[in-house]
């Protein structure tokens, strides 16, 4: 009965995913007895297929004990290390005029992590588009474009052209990962300009207002941007509380439903191959 193959299901996503968006912060933890030690999180990234994440985490401890456990080159998750810019919460209001932030990324880049050097900042949030002209605000963008290093904002639409402008490129060069691509949803037609304006600032999809529709599935508008830039979008969990961790299969399994209505290419890229291109790893 040929009526019966129009209302099929899409297959989900099968393939592996490029975690562009993870915290491993204290309370996950507290230093091993916390609810959520490294041989939970590993497991939770492993049984989603996740293959690769952005590390980064409040302080950073969390991102270097992930880059150095022998127990995460065993569960098949390579770690690209962000420096977070805050050492406790208070900093998520005040880093982009204190200066001794500025000290701690430089002290933090200098040492690395046992997983290499670190590729990129943040994340980082400005709840004021202006805050993006603090000294720091401004040294850091710089800073990042001469170290090409990215950066993970979570910021609105005004914000990511004011931090572009901070760069020497004036945001031609740097690579900059926008946090959920606007949390206060900047309308499709915003969103599509500035990708056109900056060639490497790239979506990320968590928590993004008016993505999915009914039912889990894309809602039609951006099905229509995700298939106009294929490359630039890219998947990420936001573990920023513990409850994320709890949901984490939850959220995989999302991604994993709407990108199977994508053609295959567009699944593939948006899942891996754009986070590894932008970090140069290889296909697991
Ligand atoms: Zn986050």
């Amino acid at each position: 009965m040929a009526l019966a193959f129009t209302g099929a299901a899409a297959a989900d996503y099968a393939g592996p995913i490029f975690d562009a968006h993870l915290h491993y912060n204290e309370e996950a933890f507290n230093g091993s007895e916390g609810p959520h030690p490294l041989p939970d999180v590993l497991a939770r990234m492993q049984r989603n297929g996740v293959r690769a994440i952005v590390a980064n985490s409040r302080p950073n401890e969390g991102t270097k004990s992930l880059a150095q456990a022998p127990q995460t080159r065993q569960a098949g998750v390579a770690v690209v290390p962000f420096v977070r810019l805050y050492r406790t919460r208070a900093d998520y209001s005040n880093w982009f005029r204190d200066e001794s932030i500025y000290d701690m990324v430089l002290a933090e880049l200098a040492r690395g992590t046992a997983a290499g050097p670190y590729r990129g900042l943040g994340e980082f949030h400005l709840y004021e588009s202006a805050n993006a002209n603090g000294p720091v605000a401004r040294k850091l963008m710089a800073l990042a474009e001469e170290r090409e290093l990215a950066v993970l904002a979570h910021v609105d639409d005004a914000a990511i052209d004011l931090l572009m402008a901070n760069t020497p490129s004036r945001g031609a060069k740097v690579r900059l990962i926008w946090a959920h691509t606007g949390i206060g949803g900047a309308p499709v037609g915003r969103v599509d300009k500035l990708l056109a304006k900056y060639p490497r600032l790239m979506g990320e999809l968590s928590y993004r207002p008016g993505l999915t529709c009914e039912g889990g599935k894309l809602c039609p508008e951006w099905r229509q941007l995700l298939l106009k830039y294929p490359t630039r979008f890219l998947l990420g969990s936001d573990t920023w509380v513990n409850q994320r961790w709890l949901q984490y299969d939850d959220t995989m399994k999302g991604y994993r439903s709407w990108l199977g209505e994508l053609p295959a290419e567009v699944q593939r890229r948006i899942a891996w191959e754009n986070g590894a291109s932008l970090f140069g790893l290889t296909r697991p």
